[in-house]
């Protein structure tokens, strides 16, 4: 049976990197790869559509999906709104109702691309780390929280942070199935010295570790520690699982390290493989609409969703060699634009990634 594919291209530059992706998409369902493409609003899109960011018929067709690409949501035109009714609150809305609680965030620096990187080529030249982060729980979700009046007339803000056993030992199975596809090393991130739950964290980390993943090397840092090792020596890391808030700083940070937020992609599973792939960056209202929009990120978006929700690693392949084609032949969006290179818009990386396909 084909898999069906729930595309949500969103807002700014959403649906111009989507429909690039969607371009390879068709190719390749050319060549046999049997997928049904379907198309819902969400964000600012579905807003000002139908009044809320995230309609029920889009979440009905998200569930019913076998994987969802999404383009970006946001832009200045819905920043005035209730935090509540925000086009972010749509994918908010989407990761807790598909209980999407596992992000993936590859930090890979191309070599066509070393330049783009403030960091010396020796720190950063062949960088592939990957990024596990916990997504559903933590101080993000945690009860209680908010912000109380006191006796004394100031005011208290105030959040949790809070984990159960068994959402660590998932998150830790994740981090350890991708680590045996690659190098079999994961670091585990938290802050055990400090806050309770994340010794927790620590101790539920070895005990799955220990008992289903011997194969695999574990070791821990605190936080504080692997951010500033990220930014020294980045190489050490091959797969690197932390808590949702920890996750959140500490993959922007290794996203910076390649220098070029167009090329990255993510992904978010649960716990049956299915997921939700998008780009790392946001909708770029500065640049939509001028066709100048690096879409690679978001056609690598669908290189992951290839590899991890439909189970098509050779196709994914495809994908990431393609890309690697274009930049060895020079061709860069203004994003990526340097010295000799040719400069090409969003249509034209699109045309040109299919064309090698
Ligand atoms: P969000 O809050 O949604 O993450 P953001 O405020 O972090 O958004 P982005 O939308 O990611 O910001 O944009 C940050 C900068 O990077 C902008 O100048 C934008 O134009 C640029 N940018 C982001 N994505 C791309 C892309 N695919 N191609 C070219 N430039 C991009
Ligand atoms: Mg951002």
């Amino acid at each position: 049976m084909s898999k069906k594919i729930l595309i949500l291209p969103g807002d700014g530059i959403g649906p111009e990197i989507v429909n690039q992706a969607v371009k390879v998409m068709d190719k390749l369902a050319g060549e046999g790869l049997d997928i049904e493409l379907d198309e819902a609003l969400v964000g600012g899109a579905a807003i000002d559509a139908t009044g809320g960011p995230l309609p029920d018929t889009t979440l009905d067709l998200a569930k019913e999906a076998d994987a969802i690409l999404l383009g970006a949501v946001g832009g200045y035109k819905w920043e005035s709104l209730d935090i509540a009714i925000r086009p972010e609150k749509g994918l908010l809305g989407l990761r807790a109702g598909l209980n999407l609680f596992a992000n993936l965030r590859p930090a890979i620096l191309y070599p066509q691309l070393a330049d783009a990187s403030t960091l010396k080529p020796e720190v950063v030249s062949g960088l592939d780390i990957m990024i596990v982060r916990e997504l559903t729980g933590g101080i993000y979700f945690g009860q209680p929280r908010g912000v109380r009046e006191l006796d004394d007339g100031e005011r208290e803000g105030f959040n949790t942070l809070v984990y159960r056993e068994s959402e660590i030992e998932r998150i830790m199975r994740v981090a350890g199935d991708i680590a045996r596809k690659r190098d079999s090393r994961v670091c585990s991130v938290d802050k055990a010295n400090v806050l309770e739950c994340t010794e927790l964290w620590r101790e539920v980390a070895v005990r799955v570790m220990e008992k289903d993943y011997a194969d695999v090397e574990l070791s821990h840092m605190y936080v504080d520690n692997a951010a500033m090792q990220l930014v020294r020596a980045p190489k050490q890391f091959d797969v690197m699982v932390t808590t949702n808030m920890f996750g959140d700083i500490l993959s922007d940070c290794a996203a910076m390290l390649t220098g070029s937020i167009g090329m990255l992609p993510s992904a978010s599973l649960d716990e049956n493989g299915k997921g939700m792939y998008e780009p790392i960056h946001g909708s770029a209202p500065d640049i939509a609409g001028q066709n100048k929009a690096n879409p690679l990120a978001t056609i690598l978006s669908v290189a992951m969703m290839l590899r991890y929700s439909l189970d098509e690693a050779a196709m994914a392949d495809r994908i990431e060699n393609a890309v690697n084609k274009v930049l060895d032949d020079g061709l860069r969006t203004p994003d990526i634009m340097a010295d000799g290179m040719k400069e090409v818009s969003t249509e034209e990386m699109g045309d040109a990634v299919t064309a090698v396909l």
